[in-house]
């Protein structure tokens, strides 16, 4: 299936080194971008389904590395179904498995945890709630585990880890198992701040950088925030990914921020939401947390989409993230929300009010065109002009 969009206002390309690309139209063919910026007649012609953006903003379909996925589309923390379909009505279209602790009565032991991990790898290889690509699959990282079972579950497919959580007793008995786990090959991840929830201790700043993870989970706080001095030792001394999230503290966050700008690690800023949680289910919280930033410090709002977007493939090792031919055909088009005062998606965020999604196509599949289900309208009109397939993609 070729689909193509036309009359794009500006384009957003995820890419932190050069944050918006030339151009006004994108064509996708299969689940791949193949053209962004220029497109030609013949091109639109022979699309299957053609999107006119009305000169709205396309973006990367951002990228939230800090979702508590389980199984199916369901959330035990909130007793919710269908929370995955509604993150994807907040521009979100690829999910990253913050670990799978919240399955009830989850195993504590090295062969019910790897388990648990392949099980969930592989129940998303193919399940795509309401389009959402889903990387499902972190091993819980727990006491007697060794470099055989880092291999082993490396061999089935998961590759993805999460220190913090288990039945692990202090903070330094991670720094030996996170140092395996890499050495084996998996991407590491750590919980990071104050204890979340009852039976869980605090990582410091001081046991972030013994551990020495690929990733701090919600460095800003899960929800309690570290000390601040770390922000800036972080940001300066380690190559450690500094992830804020939507669920911790936003004074860190732009601390953060500030720290990884300064000293020139704003590629290793991600912005996630680690939810659902006990601040429950967020479908726009990467989209708040880009206004906020936008809003109360001097950032750019493409910059802070590619916190969401491109620094998140490349930390992750992912095909999505950016707009440029070759990557993955997902792309959210953003438009100011109709009542605002300001006149375009990115003046919009900058001003702090959440943008207005005016479509999300996944894979180049368009999963909705015209109206998200969780934002305002947009002021300008996005429509399907013409479709080949009996489908005209309203939400
Ligand atoms: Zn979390």
């Amino acid at each position: 299936m070729k689909t193509a969009i036309i009359n794009i206002g500006q384009i957003v390309s995820g890419d932190i080194q050069a944050t918006l690309a030339s151009g006004d139209a994108i064509l996708m063919e299969g689940e791949n971008l193949t053209k962004v910026g220029q497109i030609s007649e013949k091109d639109i012609e022979n699309s299957d389904i053609v999107i006119d953006a009305g000169g709205a903003v396309a973006i990367p379909g951002l990228i939230d590395s800090h979702v508590h996925i389980t199984f199916g589309d369901f959330t035990p923390r909130q007793n919710t179904v269908g929370y995955l379909q509604s993150y994807l009505h907040g521009g979100v279209t690829t999910s990253i498995s913050a670990s799978e602790v919240h399955v009830p009565g989850r195993p504590k032991d090295p062969d019910g945890v790897k388990a648990l991990a392949v099980a969930a790898k592989k129940c998303f290889e193919s399940y795509r709630p309401g389009g959402m690509r889903v990387h499902a699959g972190s091993l819980i990282l727990e006491p007697g585990m060794t470099i055989a079972d880092y291999q082993d579950v490396l061999s089935k497919g998961v590759w993805l880890a999460k220190a913090g959580f288990g039945a692990v007793k202090s903070a330094s008995d991670y720094i030996p198992m996170v140092s395996e786990a890499r050495e084996a090959g998996l991407f590491t991840t750590l919980h990071t701040g104050g204890a979340s929830i009852p039976g869980s201790f605090p990582i410091t700043g001081e046991d972030l950088i013994n551990i020495n993870p690929h990733v701090s989970f919600h460095i800003n706080g899960g929800p309690v925030s570290m000390e601040d001095k770390y922000f800036e030792i972080v940001a300066r001394d380690t190559e450690i990914a500094m992830q804020v999230c939507t669920a911790g503290n936003l004074r860190t966050t732009i601390l953060c921020a500030e720290m990884a700008r300064k000293h020139d690690a704003f590629e290793r800023f991600l912005i996630a939401t680690d939810t659902p949680t006990g601040s429950g289910i967020m479908p726009l919280g990467l989209i708040y947390t880009i206004s906020q930033i936008a809003s109360l410090a001097d950032f750019d709002v493409p910059a802070l989409i590619a916190a969401a977007t491109g620094n998140v493939a490349k930390c992750y090792g992912l095909n999505s993230g950016f707009l440029k031919a070759g990557c993955d055909a997902d792309v959210v088009l953003i438009d100011a929300p109709l009542g605002g005062t300001q006149n375009d998606a990115l003046a919009a965020l900058k001003n702090g009010d959440p943008c207005a999604i005016g479509a999300v196509i996944t894979a180049g599949v368009p999963r909705f065109v015209g109206r998200s289900n969780n934002t305002p309208p947009t002021i300008r009109e996005i429509k399907v002009t013409k479709s080949n397939i009996m489908n005209m993609f309203q939400g």
